[in-house]
């Protein structure tokens, strides 16, 4: 069978950095494995991991954790328009970016350079840049933990919506993602609109537009502006930017009438970096976290801090913004 290690030591396997242990620990690269996994521990409790960059361990995980390893990147059919892509969940999300690239085909080239692999990418349906995986996604393939049985799970059928889908939501744990289809474009639309994008490229001087062109400006914004979890620990954005309805926001608006806002559907996204850097947090370090220096958005593990000090000091910003703008933050993170 498959190696199962004991009392594993997942520090290195959460891009917080933070120290906790896993009862039992595996990794599987096909379906055949983890079948006989899920078959051998079919009574424990069980948490699929990826790269682990969107999660926070507060405590040691019972049970098996496993990460998927399942690996490949095919072409499944392609029409004059539209290439159909299949990769395999323990692809990391970049290389199927850059395949994509490579191949000059558009949808997801403002999704560069996000961390993590496929298979978690349906989770919180990630999105930068005006982006979102939803608007290429076809369909993905998961192995349902307790029925043992493999699902089609079309797109329609994965809720998806701002930093979510029913796999965060009804199905959270359910499953484990084996892999996803993309349909991409054979004749891009380029999404430029959105952020520092258009000024960066004419910094770039790239010339024509093209995929290329956009990836290599997302990678140098993203890495001028985040911290690299490599040299600090941290998971990207800790909170969802919060979606009001337009009562509330006008009457806060009313106190606060410098606050930016955004039209989201008939409601307002209010930019959670905004209220959180009102509250005083930008840059500030407490204990072994903190609010990172240029996005307080990201909290950041300092090098000793545990899951359970960084999700307490996630509270206090809650808390304060709750009292300051009578808004609610949202975690994004997974928190275990
Ligand atoms: C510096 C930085 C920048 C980031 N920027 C962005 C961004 O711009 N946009 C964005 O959307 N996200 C961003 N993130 C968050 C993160 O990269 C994404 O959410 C990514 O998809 C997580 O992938 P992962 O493999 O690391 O998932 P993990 O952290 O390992 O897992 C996340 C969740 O998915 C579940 N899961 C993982 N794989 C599977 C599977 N195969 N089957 C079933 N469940 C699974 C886990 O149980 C967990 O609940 C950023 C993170 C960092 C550190």
């Amino acid at each position: 069978m498959t190696k199962v290690l004991e009392d594993f030591d997942l520090t290195s396997y959460n891009t917080f950095h933070v120290p906790v242990r896993a009862e039992y620990f595996s990794s599987f690269g096909s379906m055949d494995d983890l079948l006989e996994l899920s078959s051998h521990f079919g009574n424990h409790q069980k948490l699929i991991i990826g790269g682990g960059s969107n999660l926070l361990f507060t405590k040691d995980v019972g049970g098996l954790v496993l990460q998927n390893k399942i690996r490949g990147i095919e072409i499944i059919s392609e029409d004059e328009n539209f290439v159909f892509v299949n990769a395999g969940a323990g692809v990391v999300w970049h290389e199927l970016v850059l395949f994509a690239v490579n191949h000059q085909w558009g949808g997801i080239e403002n999704l560069s350079l996000i961390p993590g692999f496929v298979g978690a990418a349906p989770i919180q349906n990630i999105g930068a840049y005006g982006v979102e995986l939803c608007n290429v996604f076809e369909e993905l393939e998961a192995f349902h933990l307790k029925d043992r049985e493999i699902h089609k799970i079309k797109k329609d059928d994965c809720e998806f919506g701002y930093r979510k889908s029913v796999f965060k939501n009804k199905s959270k744990g359910q499953y484990a993602i084996l892999n996803i289809t993309l349909r991409l474009n054979k004749k891009p639309v380029f999404n430029i609109g959105y952020g520092a994008i258009q000024k960066q490229l004419e910094q770039m001087n790239t010339g024509e537009l093209s995929v290329k062109a956009i990836s290599d400006a997302v990678i140098q914004i993203r890495q001028s502006k985040l911290p690299d979890p490599a040299v600090i620990g941290n998971a990207g954005s800790f909170f969802k930017n919060p979606i009001i309805d337009f009562e509330s926001f006008q009457e806060v608006k009313k106190i606060f009438p410098e606050m930016p806002s955004y039209p989201a559907g008939e409601k307002i996204k209010v930019p959670a970096a905004w209220l959180i850097e009102q509250c005083g947090f930008k840059g500030i370090r407490v204990g072994n976290t903190g609010c990172y220096k240029n996005q307080p958005l990201v909290l950041v593990n300092y090098g000793n801090a545990t899951g359970s000090e960084i999700f307490e000091f996630s509270e206090r910003i809650i808390q304060t913004v709750r009292e300051k703008f009578q808004i609610t933050l949202e975690r994004e993170v997974n928190i275990f």
